[in-house]
């Protein structure tokens, strides 16, 4: 008799929803998965085991570590130190270098300068006397957002007179910003890609992303209208990026479009919320290629099936059977504890036209609550 394959396995720093829907794609690969977080409710921890414990304790990621033979993470504001303490015990995937540069807003701007890649006009703020001298230089309206650990919005503020500076700075945090050109841009775009180990790069179809109040509402793959031309310069861009991260896994790249140009806005090295639809949609998940890439297996393929959207739900339980009833639409639920603003699920609509894809869209957010200026033309 010989031995089988060993069963690969892979530890989760972060156990919210991303986390959750990377165990699940593991588990159809019959790979087995772990997860970190302080919450003993995590959304992760309900599909896979869980070792609950801090970002920043070491002895919990360290239990986390032999648990599995290599190591990633579902959210970039899990600290490089902990990253970096794992490494030296297992592979861990994306490069730590790449989580702490994407982990700080100065530093991912200053990659992409590097590459030649624009990103709207900033200057590094660090203590409160620095906003009048950034306020001149970057010119108004500018956002101040904190360097790290802001998310869904948060940790910024918007600055349209200099007199509001003092309440933008306790608004952002009180601690090093960056003060941020206000960006009048025409839509809000962003690209998936993945790399693997060998170099080998896919990337998904950029999508269009619409937010409300800071978070994503609604995304719409591929982005409508989106010439070949900007699509060719956003997985170009993707591309650089991955190179220069020497990246392994799904790194996303957020971008404002401006006068068929792409601005960069950020970076996120790990799957991300404007990819669920790649679930039903393409050939093959954001999840799964995340998963093959830090496993060293070939990545598959990209294409789409169709038209495609994700609309997130938002603060508020949905009605199940409401939702499913509907054409096309997918219910993903997060089994996270309801609270406002808080993203609990989301759905997926497939359709195999646009204008299909858009009634069926608007027949979802009539029972997720999605405000009708997501859902105007733009
Ligand atoms: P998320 O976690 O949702 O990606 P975040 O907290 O990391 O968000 P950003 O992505 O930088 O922060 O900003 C959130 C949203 O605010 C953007 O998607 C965009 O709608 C708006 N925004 C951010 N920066 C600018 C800018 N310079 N000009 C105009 N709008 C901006
Ligand atoms: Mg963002």
């Amino acid at each position: 008799m010989t031995a089988g394959p060993v069963t690969p396995s892979v530890g989760i720093l972060g156990g919210g929803q991303l986390g959750r829907m990377l165990a699940l794609s593991a588990h159809s690969l019959g790979v087995r998965t772990a997860c970190l977080d302080p919450d003993p409710a995590a959304s992760c921890g309900q599909v896979t085991r869980q070792v609950v414990g801090g970002y920043d304790d070491l002895t919990a990621a360290q239990r986390l570590a032999e648990l599995v033979d290599r190591v990633t993470f579902e959210f970039e504001s899990v600290p490089a130190a902990t990253a970096a303490a794992l490494a030296r015990e297992r592979p861990v995937f994306p490069p730590v270098a790449a989580l702490a540069i994407t982990q700080d807003r100065f530093r991912e701007k200053r990659l992409c300068e590097s590459l030649g890649i624009p990103v709207a006009a900033y200057a590094v703020v660090d203590r409160p006397e620095d906003l009048a001298g950034a306020i001149e230089r970057v010119g108004l309206p500018a956002r101040l957002k904190a360097r790290r650990l802001g998310y869904d919005g948060r940790g910024q503020a918007r600055v349209l007179e200099p007199a509001e500076a003092d309440a933008a700075w306790l608004a952002a945090g009180g601690g090093p910003a960056l003060l941020e050109r206000e960006i009048a841009f025409s839509r809000e775009l962003s690209v998936l890609a993945v790399r693997d180990p060998a170099g080998a790069i896919a990337c998904y179809p950029p999508v269009e992303n619409r937010h409300e109040a800071g978070l994503l509402r609604l995304s719409l793959a591929p982005a409508p209208g989106l010439g070949a031309g900007l699509r060719a310069e956003a997985e170009a861009l993707a591309a650089r990026l991955l190179v220069a991260l020497d990246h392994v896994g799904v790194l996303a790249v957020e971008c404002f479009e401006v006068d068929g140009r792409l601005l960069v806005n950020e970076l996120a090295p790990r799957v991300h919320n404007s990819g669920h639809w790649t679930i039903e949609a393409s050939e093959t998940s954001q999840f799964e290629n995340h998963l093959r890439a830090g496993l060293g297996w070939p990545l598959g393929g990209t294409a789409m099936r169709g038209a495609a959207a994700m609309v997130n739900c938002i603060g508020q339980a949905v009605d199940p059977a409401a939702v499913l009833g509907l054409p096309g639409c997918h219910l993903h639920w997060y089994g996270k504890a309801i609270r406002p603003g808080r993203k609990l699920g989301h759905v997926t609509v497939v359709a195999s036209s646009e204008p299909e894809l858009w009634s069926r869209i608007r027949a979802v957010a009539a029972l997720v609550a999605v405000p009708v200026e997501v859902l105007s033309p733009r």
